[in-house]
């Protein structure tokens, strides 16, 4: 069977910038693929908003909408575009996870993410 360490493992190497935040989407962890993507380290990112990336220029109601599905339940997946350390944008195909307790209850949220800059 896996132990928690080949999981953790698996998520380090995984070439796909993965983070897991709060319920209000504070960073908890970021891989190295998602350092190598944005440019910010797990020093920097951990305790900041997943906002951090954002270029500013997703129209508002994309986010309205993704968070009404991720407060539903429900996966959401699209394109944004984020913005990295270095202050350079790259297009997004980003996949958030609402990730639940035994009960159901949304306690973290896993964002799945890749620059697909150059596929556009
Ligand atoms: P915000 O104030 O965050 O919100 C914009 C609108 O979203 C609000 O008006 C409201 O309708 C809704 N909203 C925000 N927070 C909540 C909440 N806690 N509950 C219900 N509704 C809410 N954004 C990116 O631009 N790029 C990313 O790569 C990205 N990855 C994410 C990964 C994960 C795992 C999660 C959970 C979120 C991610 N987001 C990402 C969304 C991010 O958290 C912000 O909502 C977004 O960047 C807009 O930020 P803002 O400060 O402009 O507006």
């Amino acid at each position: 069977a896996l132990d928690s360490s080949v999981f953790r493992e698996t998520l380090e190497q995984a070439d796909v910038a993965v983070s897991i935040t709060d319920g209000k989407a504070n960073i908890l962890y970021v891989n190295p693929a998602f350092t190598r993507v944005t440019g910010y380290s797990a020093e920097d990112a951990v305790g900041r908003n997943q906002s951090l990336i954002s270029n500013k220029t997703t129209p508002r109601t994309v986010y309205t909408s993704l968070w009404r599905k991720i407060t539903n339940g429900q996966s959401w997946s699209g394109r944004l575009v984020n913005r990295r350390r270095d202050g350079t944008p790259y297009l997004a195909d980003l996949t958030i996870t609402p990730v639940q307790d035994a009960s159901g209850v949304t306690v973290n949220y896993l964002g799945m993410h890749r620059d697909i800059t150059l596929l556009h």
